[in-house]
This record gives C-alpha cells, sequence and structure tokens, in this order.
C-alpha cells in the first residue's frame, strides 16, 4: 500500500495505472475510520483495480465552532486499516497541500443544500463540494463511493458531478450499524456510556416512523410528531430537525409518496448526530 502526502505523487500513481487501463475507485473519508468506511473500501475494491482512500480533515466544512480541532484522529490505525482491507493508495495530505493562501474558489450546489443539515450548518455543503472536487481533480477516478448516512451530501454531490460533467461514477453505499441499530460515525466517539445509550433513540425514532407508515401512515407531520414525541423524552436529546423530503430533489413533503427521505440530527449531550431511512411509499 503506497502512501501519499502530496498531490504529485498522487497524479504521478493515477496515470501509470489510467495508462495500463486500470480501474480507479475512490473513497474520499475524514478518518478515524469504523465498518462503514470500510463498507465504501471493500465495495470499491470489489469493483475496481485500484482503490485510493484520502484521509483529510478538510477545514472549510466545519462551521466557527463546531469540532475541527478535536475532531478523532488516528492515522496509525487507519493505515493499518487500510491496508488489511487492501487499499492501493491512501492519500493524507496536509492543510496546505489542498488550500493555498491565494485560493479564491468556492463549488456550490444551489437549492439541494437550503434545508437538512445545509440550513443548520451553513457553508458546509460549500466545504464538502469545494473538496470532493479538488479531491476528483487530484485522484482522477471512475467511481467514487459515498455513504447514504450522509444522504443530502450523496444527493448534493451527484448533483454537482453531472452539473460539472465530472466523468466519474457515484456510487450510493447503505448505511452500516451498529447491532443496536446506532449508526456508525466518527463522532460516537465523543458520546460517554449514557449518551449511546441515549443515541439509540435516533433509529429508534426512525424505526417508529417505518411501522406508522407500515400501518398506513402518509401523513408528514403526523409522523414527525410521534418522532419528535419519543425524542423528547431522552432527557439527553436535543433535536435539531427531523424532516421528511422527497428523495431526490429534497424538497419538503406533506404527504408520503414516492422516493422518500426520512432524515434528521439530534444532539445527544454536545454531540451532534445525524441517521436517515430512505423509502419508497
Ligand atoms: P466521513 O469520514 O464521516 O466524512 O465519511 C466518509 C464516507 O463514509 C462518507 O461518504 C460517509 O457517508 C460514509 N459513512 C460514514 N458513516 C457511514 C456509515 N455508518 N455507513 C455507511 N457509510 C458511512
Amino acid at each position: 500500500m503506497k502512501v501519499a502526502k502530496r498531490i504529485e505523487e498522487v497524479r504521478e500513481f493515477i496515470l501509470e495505472k489510467r495508462n495500463q487501463g486500470q480501474r480507479i475507485g475512490f473513497v474520499p473519508t475524514m478518518g478515524y475510520l469504523h465498518q462503514g468506511h470500510l463498507s465504501l473500501l471493500e465495495e470499491g475494491i470489489e469493483d475496481n483495480d485500484i482503490l485510493v482512500l484520502s484521509i483529510f480533515v478538510n477545514p472549510t466544512q466545519f462551521g466557527e465552532g463546531e469540532d475541527y480541532e478535536d475532531y478523532p484522529r488516528d492515522l496509525d490505525r487507519d493505515l493499518e486499516l487500510a491496508k488489511k482491507v487492501g487499499v492501493d493508495l491512501v492519500f493524507i495530505p496536509e492543510v496546505d497541500q489542498i488550500y493555498s493562501k491565494q485560493s479564491a474558489t468556492t463549488v456550490r450546489v444551489e437549492g439541494l443544500v437550503d434545508g437538512l443539515c445545509g440550513a443548520s450548518r451553513p457553508g458546509h455543503f460549500d466545504g464538502v463540494c469545494t473538496i470532493v472536487t479538488k479531491l476528483f481533480n487530484i485522484v482522477n477516478p471512475h467511481r467514487a463511493y459515498f455513504g447514504q448516512k450522509d444522504a443530502q451530501q450523496l444527493a448534493v454531490i451527484k448533483r454537482m458531478v453531472e452539473d460539472l460533467n465530472f466523468d466519474i461514477q457515484i456510487v450510493g453505499m447503505p448505511i452500516v450499524r451498529e447491532e443496536d441499530g446506532l449508526a456508525l460515525s466518527s463522532r460516537n466517539k465523543y458520546l460517554s456510556k449514557e449518551e449511546r445509550k441515549a443515541a439509540l433513540v435516533l433509529s429508534r425514532s426512525l424505526e417508529l416512523a417505518q411501522d406508522l407508515i407500515g400501518d398506513g401512515q402518509r401523513r408528514a407531520n403526523i409522523i414527525k410528531e410521534e418522532m419528535r414525541n419519543m425524542i423528547e423524552k431522552e432527557d439527553l436529546a436535543e433535536i435539531d430537525y427531523i424532516d421528511i423530503v422527497n428523495q431526490l430533489n429534497l424538497k419538503k413533503v406533506s404527504n408520503l409518496e414516492g422516493p422518500t427521505l426520512i432524515a434528521l440530527a439530534v444532539y445527544i449531550g454536545e454531540t451532534r448526530l445525524i441517521d436517515n431511512l430512505i423509502l419508497e411509499v
């Protein structure tokens, strides 16, 4: 497994592989790898000749007062896991490799970023789109893998790739969960034992929504209200948002129909967790 810190090293490696006719898969991450990340890597290894992993805690997607400084990092462990699963190249740039002082360009997808996490984290998706564009231009992959865990991110990236004519296939991968239902996240590390228990309320509220829909409920307000009631019973939980939107355009729906995304963000103590459910109604 090759580990590259510099852009030129990545370009050189990729150029050689592309010249040999090899297919390049790419998984961008912020590291502190867990089974969710590994599921993307495994799929990417299966589908492609070469798999590139990037680990970069991207400062421009964190807002003021967010956890950029504290974001969990463990490079040695990440490299070990990457090697074990069969990654070919890991790109671990420093911030100044990626952003120069003169840097003046931001990539912004309009509309899709207005609701859900985009509303609570202004500028977040501009940071995401800018870094993903830069990484796509550096790695030049045939395919890139993103988790459905960040459903809005996946929708935004798909729109961006189409709008900017990137010749890259975007592959969405299902949410990997702990046995008890908690969606895996690097931020779960922040949770105390008590909070870890309380955090189950996110997946439980989605299960409740699924049951209601199974029983024939189609009114978004009623489903959200029931979810809210369940979450508010949990002392350590504070709701950021609960929304039900069309999965494709992320517009709010009042009656569920077609591809639907139920998404929520909840603070458990200081930690902001997200989860979602996609279903065809
Ligand atoms: P991150 O390191 O949090 O930026 O995540 C890197 C990629 O892994 C993103 O495409 C995420 O959507 C994906 N990911 C994170 N957690 C999970 C999970 N529990 N299941 C599936 N994919 C995930």
